[in-house]
């Protein structure tokens, strides 16, 4: 008797779906104009670094201090001791014989004025780095009154 010999035909025709591979990806990302490759402007890293963070990691600091040497520290220590001043209408740091106040990176102090590259914009005096890793870090001492009062006495 020949039993059931399982004609399985099942049609084993490679039909294997529509795999068309699409990988015309049109290439022509030829842009290579102008921008210098690779390198990520050093200049944010540790802003970035400390946003992710959201306090002074050891590697925020060394991030900082080694871009910004003891300017970076002073900034950190004005931090850590909530140096840096909201007002209503400027932003202010307490140094250790006076108040600078810091707008757009810019500050009023002397560092600034002479000793800072000025075609140079990552060039920053303690005040503004303290000011950026204050904002950075939520910890401006807010105020809510206007420096233009506070300061009478400068
Ligand atoms: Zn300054």
């Amino acid at each position: 008797m020949s039993g059931a010999d399982g004609v399985s035909d099942e049609k084993a025709d490679g039909g294997d779906a529509t795999d068309d591979g699409g990988g015309s990806d049109d290439g022509g990302r030829d842009t290579s104009a102008g921008g210098a490759a690779g390198t990520v402007p050093d200049g944010d890293d540790w802003r970035a670094t400390l946003a992710a963070a959201g306090r002074l990691t050891p590697d925020a600091v060394s991030a900082i201090v080694d871009e910004h040497g003891d300017r970076g520290l002073q900034a950190i220590d004005a931090v850590s001791e909530s140096r840096v001043k909201q007002y209503r209408d400027f932003t202010v740091v307490v140094g250790f014989s006076d108040e600078y106040v810091v707008e757009d990176g810019g500050c009023t102090c002397k560092d600034r004025a002479y000793n800072l590259d000025r075609e140079n914009p990552d060039a920053r005096c303690w005040h503004s780095i303290a000011v950026e890793v204050a904002t950075a870090l939520d910890r401006v001492d807010h105020h809510d009154m206007w420096y233009s009062d506070v300061r009478e006495f400068l």
